[in-house]
């Protein structure tokens, strides 16, 4: 028997600011609306690659305005880029704005999907992204989604005819998108797949074009637009009291870590699509042609007539009249053959008969989480408000030999409680998001089950099932069982019930940097995931590494609280780099997990579990100074960073610093993108230049060339031209230009040596053209790319020397790359060898 996998979702509701796990409650206008969308038997793909690429606008139009299921397909999960709210980064961003993407889907009506491909960071071209993405493993997963979700029409974000134009995830959604279209009808196309679902041929496919393609709103205006649907997505609903760009301005402004807080548009305005596989649809309407009524599913059309005498006559005032035809139609939707719809529609059919009813079901736990084994209690609500006649006959948990079985009539308004108490089972999976179990590549992720591949998130660890007697039909309502509180300055609060290990370890500094054979101290921070937890950590270390004692013993009373414990830690004399590990032992356990909380209003609680681990390097790296002056641009942590290797560095306000305040400073440095976001430096510089004169060292970092340059040139005291000249290839070949500048040489020696293990890019935004003072240190390029020499360049001014530099340090000090550590003491340490240069010249 086939193993039916059917994506099924439930979402709506446009009104609650933080839905995070409230449930949903909906009006009798919102309820018509829902059952508008039961009647409709159509689905729509939108694909395209990252968090924020969605048009929400289109969307939310499909979802609402059609009433079609709208699913939006993104390759990755955003895990690349910058986080404005907090401080996940990488595969913790990626939680993040899964959770944003949701909470945008709530709001627009329609449901969510992914890959397992991994946003690895800025690419140019679809080519290089294809490679490292492995194009063979995430065709497989839009394939296996087409294949899920069974779209009639597939909207593709991006061109796939422009590669280069855009980022490549851009240009690869569209390509893979292109070419699942023409696979997922042939059964010989991934075979493994059928073993859950079945080959299916979407209709069409099409691209949402918009005037930038054209570079201008006048020069789109002339273009042929035969091709082209046209779709006025500023329609109003007035059963919701919204129009369409209004709920997708509240779906935009849920990609809060990406600043897309945003005002509303209202009115009419298009959307254009170009038809690029399948038949030309008539009268704008994208599902031309397609029977999206009832009739298209074998044993349908009786359920349709019930459902659309419904429609028709919706009692607004009380919609609980209509459960006797509801429940009815439930029955005869339990005989359709049709796996696909039958899933599908019988949810949505629930809710509505639930929301009809002002039936109320819940499973919450008074605790946040339980471990392995441990005792769990769970607190049964149920009651029906409006309709006659329902009997609770039992709750059952899923996956844990529980039952209750009341077999009680709910009277009406009469609260029932119960609560129900089970032993975790031992073996069950812990609560954390299923594509960071296995470590995977750069590219994707490892998820070695294919029922969960492509699911926004981990299924909640524990389900209540409640088998309900409606109108003399039983009816099982699922509920994942919450955490449900309370706070005095927010209300009553729901998060997921999760499962976490017994204990769990966390190093606070992830990289620590040895600029010497010095001790350092480590604190260890233990965590007890229940009470009364003892037993002893060790420290996993590479070899030629010290770490006294060997091992710590320790006692935790309380279930949530933290102690922290401190191992000394002395490195080799040599060169070296490796891993320390925290290892806990409780009896004959052995744990090694680092518990990470994502907590914000527009999200539910995240719990995220991963290795415990800090990295640790031992370089032999000189330097020349001690006392730095920071000036903070958009955040990095370049200044954290220069500590561990042994400076003291200071952060100097830009609106303070008079003439002569730098004066004390062996070097200023100032941040990424700091002439973007300070406007105070734009009447600094002066002060600054005047500290370069006497003999100070300036270096910045690099700044994106935006419409400011033109405002705005003294970035430099010559003349220097930005440009978005970038190396996305971090190991893209070195060049030294200058091997006899004082930059690769003092104090420390770089070689191309230096260079590898870099991260991510080795830069960007370099300079293209800089005046005869400035000497370019390094060439480098893309493949397929001219030389870029200006990612480093040095000038004398007056006794001083100026620097700028795009190269990513701001990415690679915070990982602990050696050759980038020993750059930068270089440059800070440059004009400090004078009287080196005059005894040993090196030309
Ligand atoms: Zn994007």
């Amino acid at each position: 028997m086939k193993h039916f996998w059917v994506f099924v979702s439930i979402t709506s509701l446009f009104f609650t600011n933080s839905f995070a796990q409230k449930p949903d409650k909906f009006t009798s206008a919102e309820l018509f609306h829902e059952v508008q969308k039961l009647n409709f038997l159509g689905t729509a793909l939108y694909v395209a690659a990252h968090p924020d690429d969605e048009n929400t606008s289109l969307i939310s139009y499909l979802s609402n305005h059609e009433k079609a299921r709208t699913v939006y397909l993104s390759m990755t999960r955003g895990d690349g880029g910058q986080n404005l709210i907090g401080s996940e980064l990488a595969e913790l961003l990626g939680v993040l704005r899964t959770q944003e993407l949701l909470a945008a889907r709530h709001m627009d009506g329609g449901e969510q999907r992914f890959t397992r491909a991994i946003d690895f960071g800025f690419s140019k071209h679809p080519n290089e992204t294809l490679k490292i993405w492995d194009k063979e493993k995430v065709l497989a997963d839009v394939v296996w989604a087409i294949r899920n979700i069974k779209p009639d029409v597939i909207i593709n974000r991006f061109n796939h005819r422009t590669p280069g134009s855009t980022h490549g995830h851009h240009t690869s959604s569209a390509i893979l998108s292109m070419e699942a279209f023409d696979l997922t009808n042939n059964p010989e196309v991934y075979p493994e797949q059928l073993e859950w679902t079945t080959p299916w041929q979407p209709k069409r496919i099409f691209y949402n074009t918009s005037w930038w393609q054209y570079g201008s709103q006048e020069a789109f205006e002339k273009v042929d637009k035969s091709g082209m649907v046209r779709l006025d997505v500023g329609t109003y609903y007035p059963e919701l009291g919204l129009s369409n760009n209004e709920i997708a301005a509240l779906a935009r402004s849920q990609h809060l870590c990406q600043g897309f807080g945003r005002l509303t548009d209202r009115g009419s305005s298009n959307e254009y699509i170009e038809l690029l596989k399948g038949d030309m649809p008539k009268e704008n309407d994208v599902f031309d042609g397609i029977n999206t009524t009832w009739s298209r599913v074998q044993g349908g059309k009786a359920v349709g007539d019930i459902l659309y005498k419904v429609e028709e006559n919706f009692d607004f005032q009380n919609p609980s009249k209509h459960i006797p035809e509801l429940v009815k139609a439930y029955q005869l939707l339990q005989k359709v053959e049709d796996e696909h719809w039958k899933t599908l529609k019988s949810e949505e059919l629930k809710k509505i008969i639930l929301a009809s009813a002002g039936l109320y079901l819940e499973a919450s736990s008074g605790s946040s989480s339980a471990t392995p084994g441990s005792k769990a209690i769970v607190n049964i609500e149920a009651i029906n408000r409006t309709a006659p006649s329902v009997t609770l006959k039992e709750i059952d948990i899923v996956g844990v030999d529980v039952k209750l079985t009341p077999n009680t009539v709910l009277g009406d308004n009469q609260r029932e409680n119960f609560e129900l108490s089970f032993t975790v089972p031992q073996d069950i999976s812990f609560t954390s998001p299923y594509w960071l179990n296995e470590p995977g590549t750069l590219g994707t992720y490892t998820v070695n089950d294919q029922s969960l591949i492509g699911k926004p998130e981990t299924p909640s660890a524990f389900k209540a099932v409640f088998t309900l007697v409606i109108d003399g039909v039983e009816i099982p309502f699922e509920k994942s069982v919450v955490h449900r509180y309370s706070k005095p300055d927010k209300g009553e609060l729901y998060e997921p019930f999760a499962i976490l290990p017994e204990v769990t370890s966390k190093i606070d500094e992830k990289v620590l940097i040895f600029a010497n054979a010095d001790t350092k101290e480590v604190q260890v921070k233990i965590r007890a995931g229940k009470n009364d937890v003892s037993g002893s950590v060790e420290l996993n270390h590479p070899s030629g590494w010290l770490v006294s004692p060997s091992s710590i013993p320790f006692a935790i009373a309380q279930k949530g609280e933290e102690i922290s414990v401190a191992f000394n830690i002395t490195p080799p004399n040599a060169e070296s780099e490796g891993k320390i590990e925290p290892k806990i032992t409780l009896g004959n356990k052995v744990y090694g997990k680092e518990l990470v909380e994502i907590n914000y209003d527009h999200i539910p609680k995240q719990s995220v579990l991963l290795p415990s681990e800090a990295k640790v390097v031992r370089m032999n790296i000189k330097k020349s100074g001690e006392h730095i002056a920071y000036i903070m641009g958009a955040g990095d942590m370049v200044p954290e960073s220069l500590e561990q290797i042994g400076y003291q560095v200071h952060i100097v306000d830009p609106n303070d610093i008079q003439n002569g305040d730098l004066d004390k400073y062996d070097a200023v440095v100032v941040g990424i993108r700091a002439y973007n976001v300070v406007d105070a430096l734009k009447f600094k510089q002066p002060v600054l230049f005047d500290y370069v004169e006497k003999g100070g060292t300036m270096i910045v970092q690099y700044n994106t060339a935006g419409r400011w340059a033109s405002q705005f040139k003294n970035i430099a005291p010559y003349d220097v031209t930005l440009s978005r000249d970038r190396v996305t290839d971090e190991k893209a070949e070195i060049e030294i230009l200058a091997p006899n500048n004082s930059l690769v040489n003092f104090p420390n020696t770089i070689t191309k040596k230096d260079f590898d293990g870099w991260v991510q890019e080795r830069g960007l935004y370099f300079p293209s053209k800089w005046s005869g003072e400035f000497t370019p240190i390094l060439s480098m390029k893309d493949e397929g790319e001219t030389e870029k020499q200006g990612s480093l360049i040095v000038a004398p001014y007056g006794e001083g020397h100026y620097i700028y530099t795009g190269l990513s340090f701001f990415r690679e000090l915070p990982v602990g790359v050696s050759g980038a550590y020993k750059l930068f003491a270089n440059m800070l340490s440059v004009g400090k060898d004078e009287v080196k240069k005059d005894s040993n010249v090196k030309g």
